[in-house]
């Protein structure tokens, strides 16, 4: 086998080359994976255009990337799970399994996570990556590969929906249709929730939303809403709120359209930390306000929801770029969200 692999590394802001490095090596319980699909994720762009997410700074060389599938090349000797050719998508963030949030089961919050493009952690945009064989799952053969490496964003809709215990009958709000947006609406759906609204400011992400489950929409420029959702709840609320569009407005209007005793759920990432927020809302509807970050024990369940066809990750699939245009294929993320969903490197 070839000794070096093409990565795309990033050298400064926005700007990205192609390098040869070295193929790394399999530890005794890795697995050496043949990348070959590789999604680009809100916080792959914001590294690209800023450089940093609050205190994590990108020092170049970076490599960027961690929605990662692909096809097993090379098993370490204590490798029981897995063989050369599987097919298999990742989990991009390896816990320590010591600490207290390990061993209570949220690895999730582990303060010693090792998670991929997040600094000083290189990613996945190159060919070949090491990966722990017990974070590594096959996926079936009829899923593309492009389907498993987006089993990661769909892990934090999976895991948004499990933290609000989402149930059918109930009316759930999902402020904002972009990738989070739209696996959340996926994930209601795969739990039996029927009635769905979906907020955004951009048409194409709220067709796309009713595509996928979402049975009502609301395109936040044109219309209030907080009168629309008190309109189709008549004046009731929602049960769950789904905050995944990061932005102040829409957070502060979480407590606002929720019902009394009903649940608040804070994905998205405000660019302000600082904000208004009617708290007195919390006490006095007696909300339950959950934040989640990342995700924990969601993976085998979603790539089961996959391989059963219960999920449809393809169509979220807006536009696909190779590994030489790594660079282009973030900028174009970062410029045309009004026209696209995700973007996808393939290799
Ligand atoms: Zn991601
Ligand atoms: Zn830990």
């Amino acid at each position: 086998m070839a000794q070096t692999m093409k990565a795309a590394v990033m050298k400064g802001i926005g700007q990205i080359e192609i390098e040869e490095l070295p193929i790394p090596i399999p530890g005794e319980e890795e697995v050496l994976v043949r990348i070959k699909s590789v999604g680009v994720c809100g916080s792959d762009v914001h590294y690209f255009v800023e450089g940093r997410i609050g205190d994590y700074v990108v020092k170049p060389p970076f490599i960027l990337g961690h929605e990662c599938a692909g096809e097993v090349v090379e098993i370490g000797k204590k490798v029981k799970n897995l063989k050369p050719g599987d097919r298999v998508t990742m989990e991009p963030g390896i816990p320590c399994g010591k600490c207290e949030f390990c061993r209570s089961g949220r690895y999730n919050l582990c303060p010693d996570v090792v998670f991929w493009a997040t600094p000083p952690v290189d990613g996945t945009f190159c060919e070949y990556v090491t990966h722990p064989a017990n974070f590594t799952y096959p996926i079936a053969e009829k899923v593309s590969f492009e389907e498993g490496a987006l089993v990661e964003p769909l892990a934090v809709g999976v895991y948004a929906t499990h933290r609000a215990h989402a149930e059918p009958g109930e009316i759930a709000l999902v402020l904002g249709s972009g990738p989070i947006g739209l696996v959340t609406i996926e994930a209601l759906s795969a739990r039996g929730v029927t009635r769905i609204i979906a907020v955004d400011i951009f048409d194409f992400r709220l067709k796309k939303a009713k595509e996928l489950g979402a049975n009502f929409t609301i395109n936040a420029k044109e219309g209030d809403v907080k009168a629309q959702v008190e309109e189709l709840t008549q004046g009731r609320g929602v049960d769950v709120v789904f905050e995944t569009a990061g932005s102040v407005s829409t957070s502060q209007l979480t407590v606002e359209v929720t019902k009394k005793g009903g649940r608040v759920v804070l994905i998205g990432l405000p660019s302000q930390t600082h904000f208004d927020f009617e708290l007195l809302k919390v006490v006095d509807k007696e909300l339950d306000v959950l934040g989640v970050f990342r995700y924990a024990n969601v993976y085998p369940g979603c790539v089961d929801l996959l391989n059963a066809g219960k999920v449809d990750l393809q169509s979220l699939i807006t536009h696909r770029f190779p590994l030489e245009k790594t660079q282009e294929a973030l900028q174009f993320a970062h410029e045309h969200k009004e026209e696209s969903i995700k973007v996808v490197v393939n290799l």
